[in-house]
């Protein structure tokens, strides 16, 4: 449980140095990563000597177990007393606070002006120091995207299993099945491999649906020549992990292999350019290049990969610049996928998927399956 006294200490380092007083999670991920607590609800308050995890009745039983776990005096508790945004306002109005980071990307502005009005409203009743929310972009976020060596062992674990289920998949593909049937099969063989639940709706893309990248299934039942898109995932021990293989039923026309093909290879080239100190887009560059070399620069039309963790979706994200996110070199201990795809309009799609963990060298990959064109 060291890791959890490590982390809120890297986060004061953090919230610090931008030069803020203290730091409110209400981010939930972010809420497991830092203290360990899980639910549906819940915040933190972290200031340079106090951590003060705050949560309501329903969860107060379980937020003691995850404190008795902590070294003492690590993380405190309080009970939310009318409502949660007035809580936290009484903790945050301290005179020594006056400048406190929220989450910009998961506070929604209704709550950013509800907490600042609170604030506000104290200072006019005399009560000494204005207080200000100051929004930051991914301060917990770069910090949880490289994994620690439990993390490491969790991914591992989760996408052994992951492979194990992927391995399965192919006989479930029959003429005639539904794409519903099917993805109802995959997730019965998640919870059968031990996860939680799975990471998100499974895809089931079949034949001409297989041509939009997230398709979602439907009563199309499944016929000779079909290339299937099966993307799913699970969550393990709170870790997600996530993967893509495109099957296809008897055989299928020539101009889907050869779309198979491409995507094999640019799923190849980007493995093959992940290694500490590249960049994102570099990464994604190597599987577009590929895919553009084969005529089909306009058939990608997603990121080649993202974060895996306590979110499917994470830092750092595997896209082209210019892009929504930072392009900052990938490090040792990042876990993310890599998914190039291609699609095209009546004839289909192909998605291959796998999650990859920078090493000192180069990368591991975590999932392993056969790559079936
Ligand atoms: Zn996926
Ligand atoms: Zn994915």
């Amino acid at each position: 449980m060291a890791r959890f006294g490590d982390r809120i200490g890297m986060l004061r380092n953090d919230f610090v140095g931008a030069g803020l007083d203290g730091f409110v999670i209400t981010h939930l991920p972010n809420l497991r990563y830092m203290i360990g607590f899980i639910g549906t609800a819940g915040a933190a308050v972290v200031t340079p000597d106090r951590c003060t995890l705050v949560v309501d009745f329903r969860y107060a039983t379980a937020a003691r177990e995850i404190l008795a776990s902590h070294p003492d005096g690590l993380v405190d508790l309080v009970l939310v007393d009318r409502t949660y945004d007035e809580t936290l306002t009484d903790l945050l109005h301290r005179p020594e606070a006056s400048r406190i980071g929220i989450e910009g990307s998961s506070m929604t502005v209704t709550r950013f002006e509800r907490l600042s009005t609170l604030l506000a409203g104290l200072d006019r009743r005399g009560v000494s120091g204005a207080v200000s929310l100051v929004a930051t972009d991914r301060v917990v976020e770069r910090r949880s995207a490289v994994k620690d060596a439990f993390e490491i062992r969790t991914l591992r674990e989760a996408a052994r299993r992951l492979s194990h289920v992927a391995r399965g998949v192919g006989a479930f593909l029959r003429e005639g099945r539904s794409e519903l049937a099917v993805a109802a099969d995959i997730d019965a063989a998640i919870r059968d491999a031990g996860f939680e639940r799975p990471a998100f709706d499974t895809i089931v893309a079949s034949g001409v649906n297989s041509a939009r990248p997230h398709a979602r299934p439907g009563p199309r039942t499944l016929e000779a020549g079909d290339g299937v898109v099966l993307d799913f995932g699970g969550i393990y021990d709170g870790y997600c992990v996530d993967l893509t293989r495109t099957l296809h039923i008897g055989r299928p026309a020539p101009e889907l292999l050869r779309l198979a093909a491409a995507v094999r290879e640019a799923h190849a080239a980007a493995i093959a350019a992940v290694r500490p100190g590249a960049r994102p887009s570099a990464i994604d560059a190597a599987a577009r290049d590929v895919l553009a070399g084969h005529g089909l620069a306009d058939a990608f039309g997603h990121g080649t990969g993202h974060g895996l963790g306590l979110e499917v979706h994470e830092d750092p994200r595997i896209s082209k610049l210019p892009g929504a996110f930072p392009d900052d070199p990938v490090v040792a201990g990042m876990v993310f996928t890599i998914e190039p795809g291609a699609y095209v309009d009546g004839l289909g799609g192909v998605r291959i998927e796998d999650d990859v963990l920078v090493t000192g060298e180069g990368c591991d990959l975590l999932t392993d399956v056969p790559i079936e064109g």
